[in-house]
């Protein structure tokens, strides 16, 4: 079994995130894909994030109609702040051993992965796929981990993807450009407009219901 996990703040969740991880599906044989909101997440604390449970609702909403998408509140089972490390961990535990995971971030996400907690051994227990996001250029591993790591990890021609010294792979894949983002719907609606054709219909009408991001 093969299993993406999608790891993200989701406030709200959009057709960038969906998109990708169907693609992803497609392009790697995923088996599914696992949306995981963030109870709390270790690098937005200069705003105050909609409860875990709105979040989670809308990812609920939205991956409904996809028999290969599920979601987790695995975080919100966890006090404190959410590591990937310990979804990783939870997810490996608590399946069967031959489960496979790729972790899924977007290239913005990945730039930043020397400050997540753990970040070595957390790329030594999962596979990690990468996705192009509109406004962040992919300048190659060198750029994003110390030199001596980089340059442990080998291009695998047959895969399209670097083996690392203990044979996780990182996947760097081209998905649809949709230039979406979570910030730019919560200020669409503080400012009155539409995000219609942004985000599926029936997160749209929770987010009304509940009168979030006004
Ligand atoms: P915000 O603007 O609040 O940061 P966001 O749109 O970036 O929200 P997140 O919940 O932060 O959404 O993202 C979760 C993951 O999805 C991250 O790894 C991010 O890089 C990726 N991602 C988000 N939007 C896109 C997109 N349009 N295309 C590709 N990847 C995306
Ligand atoms: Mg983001």
């Amino acid at each position: 079994m093969k299993w993406g996990l999608f790891g993200g703040t989701f406030d709200p969740i959009h057709f960038g995130h969906l998109r990708a991880a169907q693609e992803l599906i497609e392009r790697l044989s995923l088996d599914r894909v696992v949306f995981i909101p963030a109870f709390l997440p270790p690098h937005k604390t200069d705003r105050v994030i909609s409860s875990f449970e709105h979040r989670l609702q809308m990812v609920r909403l939205a991956v409904s109609d996809n028999e290969r998408f599920a979601f987790s509140d695995v975080e919100n089972q966890r006090p404190g702040k959410s590591y990937s490390i310990d979804t990783v961990r939870y997810f490996l535990n608590s399946h069967d051993e031959n489960l496979e995971l790729y972790f899924i971030t977007g290239q913005d996400a990945f730039d930043a992965i020397t400050t997540w907690h753990q970040w070595g051994e957390l790329l030594s227990l999962c596979h990690f796929v990468v996705m192009t996001r509109p406004g962040y250029e992919n300048r190659g591993l060198a750029h994003i981990l110390p030199e001596d790591i980089a340059a442990s990890y080998i291009y695998n021609d047959l895969n399209d993807c670097f083996l690392g010294p203990q044979e996780s792979r990182i996947y760097f894949r081209k998905t649809t450009f949709l230039d979406i983002s979570s910030s730019a719907i919560r200020q669409n609606i503080q400012q009155g407009l539409s995000i219609q054709y942004l985000v599926p219909d029936q997160v749209i009408r929770f987010i009304n219901e509940k009168k979030l991001y006004r």
